[in-house]
């Protein structure tokens, strides 16, 4: 059994009408009810909870962390990223959802601006798989499309991922390399674009079927902690000269 834990800043929902009419629940809540199965236990923790929502005992039994974020990075504390950011080296999976690119764990983990062009239009996006053999493209055909989205583009300011497995491409002519896979430390990341707060994006099925990949793929399955610094020898050192 995985435990999933998903984080939203959950502010714009409850101060604007139009995301509040599409998330009422909160678009943690949204992900969470949509990616519910036997495989997984699904709890949620919000940015005005003690501590962020993820203490030390959340974190500890978390095996993947979903993150949304938009207009509240700033107000998460320097020690919850820290936190997170020592959780994820230790081995725990993290998956970073569109506007969650701009996150201060995000940028800790990257280690660049993670910057980016981006227009609210609604428009077409066409989401192409171009690692068919990945696990989190299992189930997605050669490509998806979402009808309304924000639009994000070239360039991304990341470092290279070790896998690009979609590349989106948007009515107004731009293209995004939209998921991206990472390793720091014992922990897997994925960052994946969709999902503006105006837009039922976290209702698509192929959208909540890449989540779920994302989870089963960033779930730790690891063989014992490394252990660093002096080390005894295995056997005996015949002293030469
Ligand atoms: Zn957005």
């Amino acid at each position: 059994m995985t435990h999933v834990t998903v984080w939203n800043e959950y502010l714009h929902e409850r101060q604007d009408e139009l995301v509040a009419a599409v998330y009422p629940k909160g678009i943690h809540q949204a992900i969470a009810d949509g990616i519910a199965c036997g495989d997984f236990t699904v709890g949620t923790a919000t940015l005005d909870q003690p501590e962020n929502g993820l203490t030390d005992e959340v974190l500890k039994k978390t095996d993947v962390l979903i993150w949304w974020a938009h207009m509240g990075h700033e107000q998460v504390s320097d020690e919850t990223v820290n936190r997170v950011h020592q959780r994820v080296l230790q081995g725990m999976g993290l998956i970073v959802l569109h506007s969650g690119h701009f996150s201060k764990v995000f940028k800790k983990l990257m280690g660049t601006s993670c910057d980016l062009r981006w227009r609210e239009y609604g428009e077409k996006e066409r989401i192409w798989v171009v690692d068919p053999a990945h696990p989190i493209a299992e189930g997605i055909g050669l490509y998806f499309e979402l009808e309304k989205e924000e639009m994000y583009g070239e360039h991304f300011d990341i470092p290279a991922p070790d896998e690009l497995v979609f590349v989106s491409w948007f009515e107004g002519g731009e293209v995004f390399r939209s998921g991206c896979t990472y390793h720091r430390g014992q922990g897997k990341i994925f960052y994946f674009r969709p999902g503006h707060e105006t837009h039922p994006t976290y209702y698509d099925k192929n959208v909540l079927k890449v989540i779920a990949n994302a989870i089963r793929w960033a779930a730790p399955k690891h063989g014992a902690n490394p252990i660093y610094g002096y080390n005894e020898p295995l056997e005996a050192i015949v002293k030469k000269g």
